[in-house]
């Protein structure tokens, strides 16, 4: 294992994120059923108020503002569906979805109940990050029927404290997580994973407790499998968080002074482009797969290419 992940706080850490990744698939699988489920019970109500048969489909309509009556009757009960329906800036996201794919994969349904960006290329439960799935769960007020708990209690309830928690560990600036903090992460996803109305007995949840559980009590060593799949997973998720990646060499220019890279050559003789001293310092999660952060929306991968966004935020990367 990489030398710099053995001290403890390291592995609280590490735990965490294989917390989160295993936690992640169940809820994948909790919203692939439950939302193929929603259009079922959408096609079925339709068919009562308007006599359009389940086995009818439209793959024509791309307008929201233009649709045919079955469309438009799936648009309108994605948004009655909606928790935060009557909000003036919330709602469903309809920038994330295809319309024309609503009559054939449930998943564009899920779509409009995910945060508005980053998700509109996300074809499926399993491509889908936590923050999505656990969006399209809460958001979608027919998913409640998954579980015990009121989901109506907005700050308190068992999926919006996971949220919650699961954003904190993806802003941390470092890979340190003590003790106390580590175990309530993983009491806060056991306890969704816990929800007696499904998750209880769903098979992948009880697996995924059992797992969870021996890791948290230090029963079950992290092998190099979990860690490496845990690391590669937040690598992935970091170059996504990049919207565009242009790769630029060293023969471009010697000082790209727009984003701040200085190409001289380092002292240990390797041409990497590295960031100028008047620009914050790269972000853990960058630092950890090998980035140096160059300046505003630009971030070196391991291999030297350069990737260049505006996904960061101050000196964050996400
Ligand atoms: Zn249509």
């Amino acid at each position: 294992m990489d030398e710099r992940l053995r001290k403890k706080e390291e592995q609280n850490w590490l735990k965490c994120w294989i917390a989160n990744d295993t936690t992640r698939k169940v809820l994948a699988q909790l919203a692939d059923l439950g939302f193929k489920a929603f259009y079922n019970h959408i096609r079925q109500d339709i068919h009562a108020k308007h006599g359009i048969l389940e086995t009818t489909t439209c793959i024509s309509c791309t307008d929201l503002s233009k649709q045919c009556l079955l469309c438009s009757e799936i648009g309108n009960q994605i948004w009655y569906h909606h928790r935060f329906k009557q909000a003036p800036v919330k709602g469903p996201s309809w920038r994330n979805t295809n319309i024309t794919k609503w009559c054939t994969d449930s998943w564009e349904l899920a779509k409009c109940y995910m945060p508005p960006t980053g998700y509109k290329d996300k074809a499926s439960a399993g491509e889908t990050d936590f923050n999505g799935i656990i969006g399209a769960i809460y958001n979608c007020t027919w998913m409640q029927k998954y579980f015990t708990d009121d989901l109506s209690q907005q700050n308190t309830n068992i999926c919006t404290k996971a949220r919650d928690v699961v954003n904190e560990l993806r802003h941390k600036h470092d890979m340190n997580t003590d003790d106390q903090v580590m175990i309530s992460f993983f009491d806060c996803l056991l306890n969704l994973l816990n929800d007696t109305a499904h998750l209880n007995n769903f098979q992948p949840a009880v697996d995924a407790r059992a797992y969870l559980t021996r890791i948290q009590l230090d029963n079950l060593p992290l092998s190099e499998k979990d860690v490496n799949d845990t690391l590669n997973q937040r690598y992935e998720e970091q170059k996504e968080g990049f919207t565009t990646i242009t790769t630029i060499t060293s023969n471009d220019t010697k000082h790209n002074t727009h984003v701040d890279i200085n190409w001289n050559p380092r002292q240990d003789g390797t041409k990497r482009p590295r960031r100028l001293p008047r620009i914050s310092s790269a972000c853990f999660t960058c630092r950890l797969v090998g980035w140096t952060l160059v300046g505003y929306g630009s971030s070196t991968s391991w291999n030297g290419t350069l990737l260049l966004g505006m996904a960061f935020q101050g000196n964050t990367c996400h």
